[in-house]
């Protein structure tokens, strides 16, 4: 390809609303623009990209046994009412202004409906059935360019058994082509959640990578991989021992303290030695949440626990609740449901508040002084606590999911009606799977994690081009003959190669070169073409050296692998 005649808008600024470093390289790059809110055209150059991934995808997913199909993305809404799913995408599912037709955020319905059709006996199966298509969901808030789009292309796979062992099977064989396909596209990666093992379990697992755009934010062990939301994850961390001696309680006037820090300061005593109170509503009724020293509540951990609908209290109904505002409320005396982390388990000679304003409360034994306390776990989890699978450190942070592999068992083929006969000719519903992997983020995720100051690094197999050629000044016979020579031959061998054939100076293509990031740089200059020789540039590496133009292609070759 002729860069002079390639559509390759090249920016030098972006737009303020891309922050993410993914969405600025792909719209400085011109291989996305946007039409509006997370919906991004594909230019040319980024199209080829996402043709690879699709490729190294349908590649993994055939060497499975996966079907390739391809569904409409209309579809008729009646379909997703069997499934009560209309219902449950809500606002995130686009519905056309006749009301009959919805835009699909994904295909289990519609691979369901096809195989309540047809896969009727147990000879039928296993099946795994499977496209790369676009979804559409109108996700409320388009972000980080096309890591969260409205519109967006998606893997998608499904798989169709008649045992539950037979669902493990085929679970497992996603799970291997997606490590293939990640190691493939050359992203670091993480898997987090377990399969559950056990029969019937509805086992998932999420495929995430590190990132600033994430919306997901995870707990990692970087030596043994544990990995867990911080809202499930736990950690290795001390709980407070309880001293041999309880004293006595007694109240403390506390005047304009109202943090744990502020307590800890004028008390002079450590954040391990106080109880942090909490209110939230559950059910209608205060509960009093107490963690330790600055420890953070985790909402989620407590809905798990609690159950029912839960909220913290708003700041004016506290005193009413407990009789003091924020900063001065404490177990001692509360009258409603108290329930503690475990960190506190048992503590005694703790100070928390008085339920009365600008007082706390010392020498708190929860045993003696809160005897209805429960205790749960409801710590978030931070950076540098211990692993709880082994003996290394926790690190804490934002993550996209890139692709989810997901044991659905029968949810589908129950509500659809997607049964087949077993070999004693009796009825069972299908047992099912899904398997997602947005290609978009796959791309976005590989730029987050392969890019430097100067541009996108790309790797030989996402690469649009293999090599980058710059004709330095093409004002020169001779140099433009040696590069379209060059040109030319690496067609031939079936290499890819971009030909910077613009009429502008050695500076703004060696940043364009450097910016579109491809694998090899093939530079051809007046100098060294009187020598026989061009210059040859790692873009990963920033390595250069001169190479005879007779061994060019045997060295490009080498260099690709
Ligand atoms: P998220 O929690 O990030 O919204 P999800 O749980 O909604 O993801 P799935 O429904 O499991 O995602 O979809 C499968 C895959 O499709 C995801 O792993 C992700 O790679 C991709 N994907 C989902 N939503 C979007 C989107 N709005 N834009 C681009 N890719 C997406
Ligand atoms: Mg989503």
């Amino acid at each position: 390809m002729r860069l002079s005649k390639y559509f390759v808008p090249t920016l030098k600024e972006v737009p303020n609303d891309a922050v993410v470093i993914s969405h600025i390289l792909m719209l400085r790059t011109g291989m996305v623009r946007m039409l509006s809110a997370g919906i991004y055209s594909f230019l040319p150059l980024g199209y080829r990209v996402m043709r690879k991934v699709s490729e190294i995808i349908r590649e993994e997913m055939d060497a499975i046994g996966g079907q390739e199909f391809h569904l409409p993305a209309l579809n008729p809404k009646e379909i997703w009412e069997e499934t009560g799913r209309v219902e449950a995408f809500g606002d995130t599912m686009f519905h056309l202004k006749n009301r009959e037709y919805v835009l699909a955020p994904t295909h289990e319905e519609i691979m369901t409906y096809h195989a309540r059709n047809v896969v009727k006996s147990y000879k039928d199966m296993p099946q795994i059935w499977y496209q790369i298509q676009t979804k559409f969901r109108n996700e409320s808030r388009p972000r980080s360019g096309v890591i969260r789009g409205r519109q967006f292309l998606m893997k998608d796979a499904y798989s169709f058994d008649i045992s539950w062992e037979g669902l493990d099977k085929s679970y497992e064989l996603h799970d291997s082509a997606y490590r293939k396909i990640f190691d493939r596209c050359g992203l670091k990666y993480f898997v987090v959640g377990a399969s559950s093992g056990a029969m019937g379990g509805t086992g998932s697992e999420e495929f995430m990578v590190k990132s600033a755009a994430g919306e997901d934010t995870v707990a990692y062990c970087e030596s043994c991989g544990y990995a867990a939301n911080v809202e499930v994850a736990t950690s290795r961390i001390d709980s407070v021992e309880r001293d041999i001696e309880s004293k006595s309680i007694y109240e403390i006037s506390t005047p304009n303290v109202h943090s744990i820090d502020e307590l800890c300061k004028f008390l002079k005593i450590e954040e391990t030695q106080c109880a942090k109170s909490r209110i939230y509503v559950h059910n209608e009724k205060p509960i009093l949440i107490l963690m330790l020293g600055n420890d953070e509540v985790n909402e989620t951990k407590l809905e798990k626990v609690l159950g029912g609908n839960v909220r913290p209290a708003h700041p004016e109904e506290l005193k009413d609740i407990s009789g003091a505002d924020a900063g001065s409320i404490g177990p001692v005396g509360f009258s409603g449901r108290i329930i503690a982390d475990n960190r506190l388990k048992d503590a005694n000679n703790m100070f928390s508040g008085a339920n009365k304003n600008d007082y706390h409360i010392g020498g708190i034994d929860f045993k003696r002084d809160v005897p209805a306390i429960e205790y749960a776990d409801f710590r978030t989890v931070k950076s540098g606590e211990g692993c709880p699978r082994c003996e290394k450190h926790l690190e804490v942070f934002p993550s996209i999911e890139l692709g989810h592999i997901f044991k659905l068992g029968t949810k589908y083929s129950d509500s659809m009606k997607a049964l087949f006969t077993d070999e004693k000719g009796e009825e069972h519903p299908i047992i099912m799977g899904s398997y997602g992997i947005g290609v978009e983020r796959v791309m976005a995720c590989y730029i987050e994690q392969n890019h430097d100051a100067n541009g996108i690094v790309w790797n030989k197999l996402l690469a649009p081009f293999q090599v980058h050629l710059l004709g330095l000044n093409l004002k020169k016979q001779e140099i433009v003959d040696a590069c379209e020579k060059i040109y030319n031959d690496l067609n031939k061998q079936g290499i890819e190669v971009l030909f910077d054939d613009r009429d502008v100076t050695a500076g703004f293509k060696f940043n364009d070169a450097d910016l579109l990031g491809m694998p090899i740089q093939v530079v051809i200059g007046e100098k060294k073409l009187k020598e026989n020789k061009c210059e040859v540039k790692v873009r990963k590496t920033g390595e250069r050296f001169d190479v005879e133009l007779s061994e060019l292609m045997s060295k490009v070759k080498e260099l690709l692998g």
